[in-house]
């Protein structure tokens, strides 16, 4: 029996979430609630546009693999809510030599999601914050998990970029810079980070959900700011 993924959304251009350019995949439903979300309409999987098989989204990449000569990326939301589905696919496209990312916050790990892993190219992981309590404020989860997640990403060595969303005030302070580049330089699997400096463009869409954004405020960090986290990761062999 096929299985049915919960979808908001896809994008066959994409540049900015694995190597090349790649479909990328948005599905629908989220464990985390991040203060600065640019996807708060992905959080409930009530809300998906497509319910989609495996072989549905497989056949409409197909369509333009001409273009999306990248790969694929599997995105959100959280893609590893739904690992039967993405295990599926990814089984696909290793079939036919595509290339797979999933795009995670690396909060779910189980078997189920090892078994995706098995069928995966590279891990796009977000950290968003290496002290408990601040990314507890921060995503009202623990990053325990996280933690154990990229633990077993380097047991197996599977290849990671690393993300880290820059966000004055929050997640900007020079110790918590140190700290998280210190933790993240033990690894060996990882190719890549990524500093994505923070912006205001999901601010309508959580007006249109009707919730209390609370980032109305935050500005976006100045080139300085970023050289200088830039600067601080470098600085400890992390290849940004
Ligand atoms: S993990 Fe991503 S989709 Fe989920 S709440 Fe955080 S930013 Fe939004």
């Amino acid at each position: 029996m096929q299985i049915e993924g919960y979808i908001h959304s896809f994008e066959t251009f994409g540049t900015k979430d694995g190597p090349g350019i790649r479909f990328v995949l948005f599905l629908q439903g989220c464990p985390l609630r991040c203060l600065y979300c640019h996807n708060p309409d992905t959080w409930n999987k009530e809300g998906a546009k497509y319910i989609w098989t495996s072989q549905q989204v497989f056949d409409e990449m197909y369509k333009v693999r001409m273009f999306t000569k990248g790969g694929i990326t599997v995105s959100g939301g959280e893609p590893l809510l739904q690992p039967d589905f993405v295990s599926e696919l990814f089984r696909l496209c290793k079939e036919n030599n595509i290339h797979t990312a999933v795009d995670t916050s690396g909060y779910l790990l189980n078997n189920k999601i090892k078994e995706v892993l098995r069928y995966t190219d590279l891990v796009l992981l977000d950290v968003k914050h290496i002290d408990t309590e601040k990314y507890y404020s921060l995503t009202a989860r623990p990053l325990e998990p996280t933690l154990q997640f990229i633990d077993y990403l380097s047991e197996i060595n599977k290849p990671v970029w690393l993300r880290y969303v820059l966000v004055p005030d929050y997640t900007d302070a020079e110790e918590d810079l140190i700290r998280w580049a210190e933790y993240m330089s033990r690894f060996r699997n990882i190719e890549r980070v990524d500093i994505l400096p923070f912006h205001q463009m999901g601010l309508h869409k959580w007006e249109q959900i009707g919730k209390d954004y609370k980032m109305k405020n935050v500005r976006t960090p100045s080139k300085e700011e970023i050289d200088r986290a830039e600067h601080i990761f470098k600085s400890y062999g992390l290849p940004v």
